[in-house]
Protein backbone atom coordinates (compact mmCIF):
# COMPACT_ATOMS: atom_id res chain seq x y z
CA UNK A 1 0.00 0.00 0.00
CA UNK A 2 1.00 3.58 -0.96
CA UNK A 3 -0.11 6.50 0.45
CA UNK A 4 0.52 9.85 -0.13
CA UNK A 5 0.04 13.45 1.50
CA UNK A 6 -0.26 16.09 -0.41
CA UNK A 7 -1.40 19.97 0.37
CA UNK A 8 0.09 23.48 0.41
CA UNK A 9 2.77 24.94 2.57
CA UNK A 10 2.27 24.98 6.13
CA UNK A 11 -0.47 22.24 5.66
CA UNK A 12 1.02 20.35 8.77
CA UNK A 13 1.53 16.95 6.38
CA UNK A 14 5.04 16.32 8.11
CA UNK A 15 3.04 16.43 11.29
CA UNK A 16 0.41 13.97 10.12
CA UNK A 17 2.57 11.61 8.23
CA UNK A 18 4.79 10.87 11.34
CA UNK A 19 1.16 10.27 13.49
CA UNK A 20 0.10 8.20 10.93
CA UNK A 21 3.10 6.23 10.78
CA UNK A 22 3.30 6.04 14.21
CA UNK A 23 0.26 4.64 14.68
CA UNK A 24 0.44 1.97 11.53
CA UNK A 25 3.66 0.24 13.50
CA UNK A 26 1.71 0.81 16.83
CA UNK A 27 -0.70 -1.73 15.00
CA UNK A 28 2.17 -4.04 13.88
CA UNK A 29 2.64 -2.60 10.10
CA UNK A 30 5.57 -2.52 8.95
CA UNK A 31 6.23 1.12 6.93
CA UNK A 32 8.63 3.27 5.14
CA UNK A 33 8.12 7.01 5.75
CA UNK A 34 9.96 9.07 2.90
CA UNK A 35 9.39 12.63 1.65
CA UNK A 36 9.85 14.66 -1.87
CA UNK A 37 11.89 16.08 -2.67
CA UNK A 38 14.24 13.88 -1.18
CA UNK A 39 14.18 10.31 0.05
CA UNK A 40 17.27 9.37 -1.57
CA UNK A 41 20.83 10.63 -1.45
CA UNK A 42 20.53 12.34 -5.09
CA UNK A 43 16.79 13.28 -4.40
CA UNK A 44 18.24 15.17 -0.79
CA UNK A 45 20.68 17.37 -3.19
CA UNK A 46 18.18 18.16 -5.80
CA UNK A 47 16.39 19.21 -3.12
CA UNK A 48 18.79 21.54 -1.66
CA UNK A 49 19.70 22.90 -5.14
CA UNK A 50 15.88 23.45 -6.54
CA UNK A 51 14.60 25.12 -2.67
CA UNK A 52 17.38 26.94 -1.61
CA UNK A 53 18.03 30.64 -2.70
CA UNK A 54 20.90 31.72 -4.36
CA UNK A 55 20.95 29.31 -6.59
CA UNK A 56 20.78 31.26 -9.50
CA UNK A 57 17.10 31.39 -11.52
CA UNK A 58 15.75 28.18 -11.64
CA UNK A 59 13.46 28.77 -14.81
CA UNK A 60 10.14 25.97 -14.71
CA UNK A 61 11.24 23.23 -17.26
CA UNK A 62 14.53 22.94 -15.11
CA UNK A 63 12.62 23.20 -12.06
CA UNK A 64 9.88 20.65 -13.12
CA UNK A 65 12.79 17.89 -14.52
CA UNK A 66 14.90 18.58 -11.04
CA UNK A 67 11.55 17.58 -9.51
CA UNK A 68 11.33 14.57 -11.82
CA UNK A 69 14.59 13.23 -11.86
CA UNK A 70 14.43 13.25 -7.67
CA UNK A 71 11.18 11.25 -7.97
CA UNK A 72 12.39 8.96 -10.82
CA UNK A 73 15.35 7.81 -8.38
CA UNK A 74 13.13 7.69 -5.25
CA UNK A 75 10.88 5.45 -6.99
CA UNK A 76 13.18 3.24 -8.56
CA UNK A 77 16.10 2.74 -5.58
CA UNK A 78 13.07 3.32 -2.59
CA UNK A 79 9.65 3.33 -3.23
CA UNK A 80 9.18 0.26 -5.67
CA UNK A 81 11.40 -2.01 -3.83
CA UNK A 82 9.20 -1.25 -0.46
CA UNK A 83 6.28 -2.31 -1.84
CA UNK A 84 7.51 -5.42 -3.80
CA UNK A 85 9.33 -6.13 0.04
CA UNK A 86 5.03 -5.84 1.36
CA UNK A 87 6.43 -2.64 3.40
CA UNK A 88 3.62 -0.04 3.24
CA UNK A 89 5.08 3.40 1.96
CA UNK A 90 3.67 6.96 3.49
CA UNK A 91 5.02 9.58 1.51
CA UNK A 92 5.17 13.30 2.01
CA UNK A 93 4.39 14.75 -1.69
CA UNK A 94 4.50 13.12 -4.95
CA UNK A 95 3.57 13.52 -8.31
CA UNK A 96 0.30 15.90 -7.55
CA UNK A 97 2.84 18.38 -6.25
CA UNK A 98 4.37 18.86 -9.35
CA UNK A 99 1.17 18.84 -11.49
CA UNK A 100 -0.31 21.82 -8.65
CA UNK A 101 3.55 23.83 -8.17
CA UNK A 102 4.90 23.21 -12.00
CA UNK A 103 2.43 22.40 -14.30
CA UNK A 104 -0.69 25.23 -12.58
CA UNK A 105 1.45 26.99 -10.16
CA UNK A 106 4.49 27.63 -12.99
CA UNK A 107 1.99 27.60 -15.53
CA UNK A 108 3.92 24.90 -17.70
CA UNK A 109 0.65 22.80 -17.99
CA UNK A 110 -0.53 19.78 -15.93
CA UNK A 111 -0.36 17.55 -19.70
CA UNK A 112 3.19 18.44 -20.03
CA UNK A 113 4.22 17.85 -16.14
CA UNK A 114 2.37 14.61 -16.01
CA UNK A 115 4.21 13.44 -19.01
CA UNK A 116 7.54 14.02 -17.49
CA UNK A 117 6.01 12.48 -14.38
CA UNK A 118 4.88 9.13 -16.02
CA UNK A 119 8.31 8.38 -17.09
CA UNK A 120 9.80 9.46 -14.15
CA UNK A 121 7.62 6.77 -12.42
CA UNK A 122 6.93 4.45 -14.84
CA UNK A 123 3.01 4.94 -13.88
CA UNK A 124 2.74 4.18 -10.05
CA UNK A 125 0.27 5.94 -8.50
CA UNK A 126 -0.75 6.36 -4.84
CA UNK A 127 -3.18 3.78 -3.71
CA UNK A 128 -4.64 6.90 -1.25
CA UNK A 129 -3.66 11.08 -1.19
CA UNK A 130 -4.29 12.80 2.01
CA UNK A 131 -4.95 16.43 0.83
CA UNK A 132 -4.56 18.47 3.65
CA UNK A 133 -6.25 22.08 2.64
CA UNK A 134 -4.87 25.23 4.08
CA UNK A 135 -4.92 28.59 3.12
CA UNK A 136 -2.63 30.70 1.95
CA UNK A 137 -2.72 33.14 5.02
CA UNK A 138 -2.68 30.20 7.44
CA UNK A 139 0.06 28.30 5.56
CA UNK A 140 2.60 31.16 5.49
CA UNK A 141 1.72 32.00 9.56
CA UNK A 142 2.01 28.27 9.73
CA UNK A 143 5.93 27.95 8.08
CA UNK A 144 6.75 30.92 8.55
CA UNK A 145 7.04 30.78 12.95
CA UNK A 146 8.29 27.87 14.39
CA UNK A 147 6.45 26.12 17.91
CA UNK A 148 8.76 27.82 20.14
CA UNK A 149 7.43 31.25 18.56
CA UNK A 150 10.53 31.84 16.58
CA UNK A 151 10.51 33.29 13.02
CA UNK A 152 11.26 30.60 10.02
CA UNK A 153 13.29 30.81 7.05
CA UNK A 154 11.14 29.95 3.72
CA UNK A 155 12.87 27.99 1.32
CA UNK A 156 12.46 29.65 -2.51
CA UNK A 157 9.08 28.56 -3.01
CA UNK A 158 7.28 29.04 -0.32
CA UNK A 159 8.25 32.66 -0.49
CA UNK A 160 5.97 32.83 -3.37
CA UNK A 161 3.09 34.81 -3.27
CA UNK A 162 -0.24 33.77 -1.49
CA UNK A 163 -1.77 34.42 -5.19
CA UNK A 164 0.43 31.23 -5.95
CA UNK A 165 -0.14 29.81 -3.45
CA UNK A 166 -4.03 30.22 -3.97
CA UNK A 167 -3.78 28.78 -7.34
CA UNK A 168 -1.79 25.53 -5.73
CA UNK A 169 -4.53 24.97 -3.39
CA UNK A 170 -7.49 25.06 -6.23
CA UNK A 171 -5.58 22.75 -8.34
CA UNK A 172 -4.70 20.24 -5.48
CA UNK A 173 -8.64 20.59 -4.82
CA UNK A 174 -9.54 19.96 -8.58
CA UNK A 175 -7.51 16.63 -8.56
CA UNK A 176 -9.72 15.43 -5.64
CA UNK A 177 -12.77 16.27 -7.14
CA UNK A 178 -11.74 14.23 -10.51
CA UNK A 179 -10.66 11.30 -8.78
CA UNK A 180 -12.61 10.97 -5.34
CA UNK A 181 -11.98 7.32 -4.45
CA UNK A 182 -8.03 8.04 -4.53
CA UNK A 183 -8.81 10.90 -2.12
CA UNK A 184 -9.30 12.11 1.49
CA UNK A 185 -9.82 15.68 2.03
CA UNK A 186 -9.43 17.10 5.08
CA UNK A 187 -9.64 20.95 6.03
CA UNK A 188 -6.13 21.64 7.91
CA UNK A 189 -7.84 24.14 10.40
CA UNK A 190 -9.02 20.62 12.41
CA UNK A 191 -7.10 20.43 15.43
CA UNK A 192 -4.28 18.27 15.07
CA UNK A 193 -5.72 15.03 17.33
CA UNK A 194 -8.74 15.07 15.48
CA UNK A 195 -7.39 15.16 11.94
CA UNK A 196 -5.13 12.43 12.97
CA UNK A 197 -7.76 10.29 13.93
CA UNK A 198 -9.58 11.16 10.59
CA UNK A 199 -7.06 9.80 8.62
CA UNK A 200 -6.35 6.69 10.61
CA UNK A 201 -9.79 5.61 10.67
CA UNK A 202 -9.54 6.07 6.57
CA UNK A 203 -6.61 4.48 6.35
CA UNK A 204 -7.93 1.86 8.09
CA UNK A 205 -10.96 1.45 6.58
CA UNK A 206 -9.15 1.12 3.28
CA UNK A 207 -6.72 -1.51 4.59
CA UNK A 208 -9.46 -3.59 5.57
CA UNK A 209 -11.53 -2.99 2.41
O1 LIG B 1 6.69 19.88 1.80
P1 LIG B 1 8.12 20.34 1.80
O2 LIG B 1 8.37 21.53 2.66
O3 LIG B 1 9.08 19.24 1.99
O4 LIG B 1 8.32 20.82 0.30
C1 LIG B 1 9.49 21.41 -0.07
C2 LIG B 1 9.24 22.55 -1.03
O5 LIG B 1 9.20 22.07 -2.37
C3 LIG B 1 8.01 23.34 -0.81
O6 LIG B 1 8.36 24.71 -0.83
C4 LIG B 1 7.15 23.02 -2.00
O7 LIG B 1 6.42 24.13 -2.33
C5 LIG B 1 8.15 22.68 -3.06
N1 LIG B 1 7.73 21.72 -4.07
C6 LIG B 1 7.49 22.13 -5.37
N2 LIG B 1 7.16 21.22 -6.32
C7 LIG B 1 7.08 19.92 -6.02
C8 LIG B 1 7.31 19.48 -4.71
C9 LIG B 1 7.64 20.41 -3.75
O8 LIG B 1 7.57 23.29 -5.67
N3 LIG B 1 6.79 19.10 -7.00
Amino acid sequence: RFIVFEGGDGAGKSTQAALLVQDLRQNGHTVLHTREPGGTPIGEKLRSLVLDHGQGTVDARTEALMYAAARAAHVEQVIRPALAAGTMVVCDRYVDSSLAYQGIGRELGEDAVRSINDFATGGLQPDLTVLLDVTPADGRSRRTVGADGKPLAEDRLESEPDEFHSRIRDAFVHFAAREPSRYLVLDAATGVQSLAAAITEAVAARLNG
